[in-house]
């Protein structure tokens, strides 16, 4: 098949997909399919829930970074192999491929969990950061000024589910930026935000060192957490916790849910090899499994040769985005496909907004010279070097402090 000729549909604008996209070019013609109109790079959405930076440093439209794509925005609705197209849902028009990339990422993972996906809110994406900052907002704007202690923090109980990295990172951002507002405010007493977790430690998949920094930073913005414990139950004002078989309700302005993801649910669908889990089983080429010309990268493929901590990361998805545009330009050429070990680049949490612990080089440091090191850092993994240097210029010459929580219509 002449190269330059060939189809190339890639599913999913997120850092598999934009990143396989953009190492594509002149590859053939490539055509990214996304439901929104901009990649996000979800491990800074905590600190623009913050106002720490701005939606054009984190979720830039693909217009502004794909000079050789053509970009759909739409969402995927069905995947025929046999006939090699895709439908786009409200598009009559189907569109065919040479080869496919299945890069869709995963979905909120609520378990089940009665009321949870009806009355918790994600933090998976800008609008959900928006969504969250205005519940905060709302909640401190219904504090009256003479408000007693345990009224204010009454009002202001917001409750993370998942004591993860996500939980830890939010918790601390939001208790800051509530405190802030607080005392901004004047108001009497303090906020509450409490995190949930169900086994006995905050993340777990973490070394002691960074955890110490961790455990610190909870403790100074007073943030509670309760491991071993479950939600059972979320309503629009509460959440019931179940620990040691007793349950408990605390009523809460605001929930938000990062207790673990599913994959896509498209990909549950599809008529190919999968895990228990419902991801993808792709071979060490990222080929999926029978499908020569189909490649999966990123939160829906199970990739074994990787260290374990690496699944489910941005890390993980655009380390494998290079190979996998490199195994598609080799499939196209008729050369031989390779197959790469995935290593850990370093672990960064952002701790508040004026803190952070990173593992970089097998060495752990913390405040705010390491929130200094993670921006510079995430700079670097930003895509196209017009950007990077963009938002590298506007954080050095602007600044990078949070945004107050001020009143709406403010
Ligand atoms: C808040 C948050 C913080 C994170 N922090 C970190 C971190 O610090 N370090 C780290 O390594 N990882 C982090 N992760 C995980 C990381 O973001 C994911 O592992 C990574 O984004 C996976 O890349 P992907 O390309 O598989 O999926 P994604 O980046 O999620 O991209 C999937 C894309 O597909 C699009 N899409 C989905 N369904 C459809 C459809 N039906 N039709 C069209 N388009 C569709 C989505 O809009 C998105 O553009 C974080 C995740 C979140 C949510």
């Amino acid at each position: 098949m002449p190269t330059k000729t060939a189809k190339i549909l890639i599913l999913g604008g997120g850092f598999g997909g934009l990143f396989t996209a953009l190492d594509l070019a002149g590859a053939g013609e490539i055509t990214l399919v996304s439901d929104e109109d901009h990649f996000t790079f979800k491990p800074m959405l905590y600190e623009y829930l913050s106002g720490e930076v701005e939606a054009w440093h984190i979720a830039p439209n693909y217009s502004e970074l794909l000079d050789d794509a053509r970009v759909i925005r739409g969402s995927v609705s069905s995947i025929d192999f046999e006939a090699r197209r895709v439908t786009i849902e409200e598009r009559s028009a189907l569109l065919d491929y040479d080869v496919l990339v299945l890069a869709l990422g995963a979905t909120t993972n609520y378990w089940g969990v009665e009321g949870a996906e009806q009355f918790t809110l994600p933090f998976r994406t800008i609008s959900d950061a928006n969504h969250l900052r205005r519940r905060m907002t709302e909640a401190l704007d219904g504090v009256p000024p003479d408000a007693a202690p345990q009224d204010t923090k009454a009002a202001l109980t917001f409750a993370i589910v998942g004591g993860g990295a996500s939980g830890v990172e939010l918790s601390t951002k939001m208790a800051d930026l509530l405190r802030d507002a607080v005392k901004r405010r004047a108001l009497h007493g303090e906020p509450r935000v409490i995190i949930v977790e169900m086994t006995d430690r905050l993340v777990p998949g973490m070394g002691q060192e960074i955890r110490d920094h961790v455990d610190r930073a909870l403790e100074e913005y007073r943030v509670e957490a309760h491991t071993l414990t479950r939600v059972v139950r979320v309503t629009p004002d509460a959440l019931t916790l179940e620990h040691n078989g007793r349950e408990t309700e605390i009523g809460a302005a605001g929930v938000v849910w990062v207790a673990g993801v599913r994959v896509n649910p498209l990909i549950e669908n599809l008529n190919i090899e999968k895990d228990k889990r419902g991801l993808i089983l792709a071979d060490p080429t990222l080929q999926v499994r029978g499908r020569k010309n189909v490649f999966a990268l990123g939160d829906v493929t199970f990739y074994p040769d990787i260290v374990p901590t690496l699944a489910g990361t941005a890390q993980l998805a655009l380390q494998q985005s290079h190979l996998c545009a490199r195994n598609i330009r080799a499939y196209l050429d008729g050369g031989e496909l390779s197959t790469k070990h995935f290593v850990e680049l370093g672990e960064a949490v952002s701790l508040g907004t004026q803190h952070a612990a990173v593992l970089t080089g097998g060495k752990v440091m913390g405040g705010p010279l390491a929130r200094q090191a993670r921006f510079a850092m995430y700079t670097a993994r930003l895509p196209t070097w017009h950007h990077r240097l963009r938002v590298g210029a506007s954080w050095f010459f602007e600044g990078t402090q949070p945004r107050p929580l001020q009143p709406l219509g403010f």
